[in-house]
Parts: C-alpha cells; structure tokens; sequence
C-alpha cells in the first residue's frame, strides 16, 4: 500500500524549498500543497512502499499501510530514525500490544566519511569510457 501523509502532524517542513520527503522520494512523489502546507502523494500507484519518506520525516507524519498478510488491518510499522541506529516500533491490531526493535545502521560518525578520499577528481572526458569511476582502473 502506497504513502500517505497524516496532516496533522506535517508541518511542510517549516516551509523549506524542498520537503524532506520531496528530497528523499526516489520517485519524485511527494508534493507539498502551497496553500495548505501539507504534503501528499501525487501519485500513489507509482509508490515503491521504499519506506524512504516515513523514515526521514522529522514529525512522523507519513505512513505506509503493509499487506494484510503481514500487517493486518489496524496494525500499524513507526520508524525512528536516530543518528547512529533506527527504532521500529510495531503496534498490534489488538491495540494494546507493541514491539520495539532497535538496529544499528552506521559503523562511522555521522557526516565523517569522505566519499573523495584517495580518489582524483573525476575527468568528464573519462565519460565515454567503459567502466565505472570508482572501479578498478581500467586497461584502455
Ligand atoms: S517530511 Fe513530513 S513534515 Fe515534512 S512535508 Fe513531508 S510529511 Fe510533512
Ligand atoms: S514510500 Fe518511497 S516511493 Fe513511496 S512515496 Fe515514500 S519515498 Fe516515495
């Protein structure tokens, strides 16, 4: 089942050029309403249910309904997401039951790999050339 906004709890992003859902949706679905200030999805039969969104919106305000076989009707999946791990909180259709589990997803610092290092700065004339730029040297 696709994303949706709860408008209740987005706030646009405190009008910034562009949402922090807008930023992350790799499908370019999320489009913030100039009146309202509310973000939807534009186009919910393109969504991934990637989790993208709900992850990266700071007042949880988006949400993706699983498949009845794995989340029944009622149920509900909440990530957090924190600077060095990510907290699901699963909540069971009797309303009453919930389950938290807390990963971590990073091994170094926010913000402290640099993505450059040991590397030269890429060529655009290297453009037309097979291989990738951070794979192994090429023989030409
Ligand atoms: S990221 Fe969340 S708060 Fe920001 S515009 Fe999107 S739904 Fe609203
Ligand atoms: S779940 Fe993924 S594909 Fe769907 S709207 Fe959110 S970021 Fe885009």
């Amino acid at each position: 089942m696709p994303s949706f906004v709860i408008v209740e709890k987005c706030d646009g992003c405190k009008a910034l050029d562009k949402t922090a859902c807008q930023y992350i949706c790799p499908n370019d679905l999320m489009v913030l309403n100039a009146e309202s200030k509310k973000a939807f999805n534009q186009e919910p039969d393109q969504c991934w249910e990637c989790y993208n969104c709900v992850k990266i919106c700071p007042q949880q305000a988006i949400e993706v309904r699983h498949y009845a076989d794995i989340m029944p009707l009622g149920s509900s999946t909440y990530p957090m997401r924190g600077s060095d791990s990510i907290m699901w909180t699963i909540k069971f259709r009797d309303q009453k039951t919930t389950k938290r589990f807390k990963f971590p997803i990073r091994t170094t610092p926010e913000g402290s790999i640099d993505i450059m290092k040991g590397k030269s700065a890429p060529n655009l004339a290297d453009i037309k050339k097979s291989g990738l730029y951070t794979g192994p040297a090429r023989k030409e």
